[in-house]
């Protein structure tokens, strides 16, 4: 590796802990009170799965205490598969012999129809590498497009500058979803082969642009299975936290992705079993109560029943993953890769219903969706000093400043 991971990211102290086989210190993490990388480290250690049952009962308590019994629902719109990229995992990389399709305007519209029927509050709009078929314009457009019909709408897309993020967030999109893949700088090099996701700190760096270019939420995560879990878990973590603390007021989430079969038929060299999967997520509910932790269709039914509301608080539902797939004329196209609960709305909310569970379709309005601000305080107070009279005027960053200039 040239360069070296930054500080707020570098794992490597608490790296040992994840094989503690220290089955008192494990014990301890799971009901310390205030759990930092150290305790989540041992809660990631093949020793802790003997500890399951504590971990899902302390993650179920936290996620009802701070999202009470509520599953939020989203669903994801592939607005392109071409892609120049070289992911040797991916399912539309440039060497897949993938059919390739994109939406346009009129097509979006009737794909927006198909989900506004279905009641869906929540988009995240995705398309492959900034490509001449699917570039900036073209996403503004369609956020504009999607914004029209949904209160919220996110993209997932290639990482931008901080001011093509504003010009999307001008547009009416409000989050961005961006996993590193893997924090494994030495594995993130052999997996991306060609193409500008070759660049590790380029893509890390995107989440803080596009906060600063005025996005309200961030959602991080690493694909499970590429480098080694408990190095790409214990980032994520420490991103995440590099993220509220510099961020405050912006939300953020994690995600769970897990390989899942696609053409190209990549097989990864870390599996994370199911078992695996729980134990992660139960670790990062109890490090990190206040965060949704989101699960997506990737995932088999019975995973994501035994899990919803168990740490997890967010989920997608009736997931297409090939280019458009809501709307009837539907044009034919190459998956990403393969879902796995293909259930509908109404199966699917009677399964968390059943569970005491109840689902959110809507739970932020259009109203709020101008771009957010984060770095604006200090203008924001020039102009007070000029306009406002002596008094002391507090900022929205909490800070008390005393205004001297009366006009
Ligand atoms: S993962 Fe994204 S960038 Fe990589 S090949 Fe697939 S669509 Fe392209």
């Amino acid at each position: 590796m040239k360069k070296p991971l930054p500080d707020w990211l570098d794992p490597t102290p608490w790296l040992p802990n994840t094989g503690s086989s220290d089955r008192r210190a494990i014990e301890a993490a799971i009901r310390s009170e205030n759990p930092g990388e150290r305790e989540l480290a041992l809660m990631l250690s093949p020793a802790a799965q003997d500890f399951l049952e504590p971990m899902a009962q302390r993650a179920q308590a936290i996620t009802r205490r701070h999202f009470g019994r509520t599953i939020k629902l989203y669903t994801p719109l592939y607005l392109s598969n071409f892609c120049n990229g070289g992911c040797l995992y991916c399912g539309i990389a440039a060497d897949r012999k993938a059919q390739r399709s994109v939406l346009d305007q009129k097509h979006l519209r009737h794909e927006m129809e198909a989900i506004k029927a279905m009641h869906l509050e929540e988009l995240v709009l995705l398309t492959g590498e900034r490509m001449p078929e699917a570039d900036l314009p073209y996403l503004r457009d369609c956020v504009a497009i999607a914004a029209e019909q949904i209160h919220n709408v996110n993209i997932e897309v290639f990482p931008m500058a901080e001011d093509e993020y504003r010009l999307l967030a001008d547009a009416g999109c409000t989050g961005v979803t961006l996993y590193q893949e893997t924090y494994d700088p030495v594995v993130y090099e052999k997996m991306h082969r060609w193409g500008a996701k070759r660049d590790y700190f380029q893509r890390l760096e995107a989440p803080d642009r596009a906060l600063r270019g005025g996005m309200r939420s961030i959602g991080i995560g690493a694909l499970l299975g590429l480098a080694d879990p408990r190095f790409d878990i214990l980032c994520t973590y420490r991103h995440a936290k590099h993220l509220l603390k510099t961020y405050w007021r912006a939300g953020v989430s994690i995600s769970f992705p897990r390989i899942q079969p696609q053409l190209g038929g990549f097989v990864p060299d870390h599996p994370v079993d199911e078992k695996m999967l729980a134990q992660f997520i139960f670790a990062l509910r109890i490090c990190l109560p206040e965060i949704p932790l989101v699960l997506s269709t990737r995932e088999p039914a019975r995973v994501r029943d035994g899990l919803a509301g168990v740490g997890i608080s967010k989920m997608s539902v009736a997931s297409k993953t090939t280019v458009g797939g809501y709307s009837d004329d539907s044009e034919e196209s190459t998956e990403q890769f393969s879902i796995s609960d293909d259930r509908g709305i109404p199966e699917f909310c009677a399964m968390l219903r059943a569970k005491g569970l109840e689902p959110v379709f809507k739970n932020w309005d259009s109203t709020y969706r101008e771009p957010a601000h984060y770095r604006v305080a200090a203008k924001n107070l020039d102009d007070l000093r000029k306009t406002a009279k002596i008094g002391d005027v507090l900022s929205s960053t909490g800070e008390s400043w005393k205004v001297e200039n009366s006009p």
